[in-house]
């Protein structure tokens, strides 16, 4: 019954630190957002005692009467949200819900083609380090060098002669909207099963701002945190029934023990939030933000990936700037902005160091900045890399010292978490 403070100082003083920290500064990580106090209580709940492993009204356990209620009311949302039929909102988190849909539709040893990583694909749809790369034959595609669109052309090549099992679309740093229909004419052309990890644009896609890969792919998954402002974890969705069944069985028991019971209330809490119409404001807002600050990084005579954004991601290619990635983010840290470094396609330079970096708008716009304000955020930027590519790696102390006062003095004026 104790306070957390009192139980344990050492986590709590973490916690009030890590919340200054988010109060305090610019989030500006494309993967991240602010969840409402309400998400933040399910998962605060004590629906994190609860073993349910199973599906709702089929369990190994007793007592789970009300979980199998808010698994319900989680998939039902889930499914109204994005006009799919089937949903399994148990993946601990998107990496699980790539691997569950892969565990359903490809066997070890079979071929996959996948976004390459260095283009803006994820570790997870054919990477090298990761499972999907080690025990999958992965053919990668990437994006065009001469304007960094997604190289169609090569994709559908590459179909045709690696003849995969599984085609994958969808990725960490494309900011542009995907052809899902034209990579659904190609895996049926060459039978192979179409899966759109839509985890980055997945609340745009909710609000009808960004296409629906529902209706093209024979498996959808998607993290519930990134645009979608939920609690963090996975979902998977189908339209098929087949599929379905093979899902289940691959989240639990094939990957997965007990699902985070809390955590899917705090997705169902999140689900009924993205459902109201406010959530079509707040993901328009998401997209001007994020289009507002690329205008105003172009006028600074930044190069963006592609040359803008169609969603609440930009990638800042930092070559004609004279800085790399890794100088950036933690300049801009310094100045209170929160950024990651990112590889640009073709990027010249090692992933350590790399020669961008990724901005996104979801969290800034949670707590309520609008175009002035992502404007402001814009020439902030711009204050703070000029003035490192004048003076070098360690940055200027005084331009971030500067910067940061107002980073603070703006982020007041939009409190989170009071
Ligand atoms: N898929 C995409 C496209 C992602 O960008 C990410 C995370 O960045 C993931 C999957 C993995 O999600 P998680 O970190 O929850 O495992």
């Amino acid at each position: 019954r104790a306070p957390l403070s009192e139980v344990d100082a050492d986590v709590a003083n973490i916690i009030e630190a890590e919340k200054v920290r988010q109060r305090d500064g610019i989030e500006l990580i494309a993967s991240e957002n602010m969840v409402s106090a309400a998400v933040m209580a399910a998962q605060g709940s004590v629906l994190t005692n609860k073993y349910a492993e199973g599906y709702p009204g089929r369990r190994y356990y007793g007592g789970c009467v009300e979980v199998d209620k808010v698994e319900t009311l989680a998939i039902e949302r889930v499914k109204k949200m994005f006009g799919a039929e089937f949903a399994n909102v148990q993946p601990h988190s998107g990496a699980n819900a790539n691997q569950a849909a892969f565990m359903a539709l490809v066997r070890p040893g079979d071929t996959v083609l996948g976004m390459s990583l260095a283009a803006g694909g994820h570790l997870t749809h054919g990477a090298a380090p990761n499972y999907s790369g080690k025990w999958f034959n992965a053919v990668q595609y990437g994006v065009r060098k001469e304007d960094g669109l997604l190289d169609y052309e090569e994709m559908e090549r590459l179909a045709r002669e690696a003849k995969p099992k599984l085609i994958v679309a969808g990725g960490s740093a494309y900011p542009r909207v995907i052809d899902f229909a034209r990579f659904r004419a190609i895996a049926d052309e060459v039978g192979a099963f179409l899966m759109v990890d839509m985890a980055h644009f997945a609340g745009l896609v909710a609000a009808g701002l960004y296409p629906s890969p529902v209706p093209h792919a024979h498996v959808v998954t998607s993290t519930t945190h990134k645009t979608l402002r939920g609690p963090r974890g996975g979902l998977i969705l189908t339209n098929d029934a087949d599929l379905a069944k093979k899902i289940n069985s691959a989240v639990f028991p094939g990957l997965q023990g007990g699902p985070l019971m809390h955590v899917i209330a705090a997705k169902a809490v999140a689900f009924g939030e993205a459902l109201r119409p406010d959530f079509i404001d707040y993901q328009k807002a998401v997209a001007e933000n994020a289009r507002v600050l690329a205008e105003t990084l172009v006028e600074r005579g930044f190069d963006i990936v592609t040359g803008g954004t169609d969603c609440h991601l930009i990638l800042v290619d930092l070559r004609p700037k004279g800085v790399t990635g890794r100088a950036a983010e933690r300049s801009l840290e310094r100045a209170g902005i929160t950024a990651n470094k990112n590889a640009i396609p073709f990027d010249p330079e090692k992933p350590a160091i790399t020669s961008g970096i990724r901005l996104g708008s979801p969290a800034a716009t949670a707590r309520g900045f609008g175009a002035a304000e992502f404007r402001e955020v814009g020439v902030m930027i711009d204050e703070v890399l000029s003035a490192l590519a004048k003076v070098g790696e360690e940055g200027c102390p005084k331009t971030e010292q500067d910067v940061h006062a107002r980073v603070k003095a703006l982020c007041a004026r939009f409190p989170i978490y009071a």
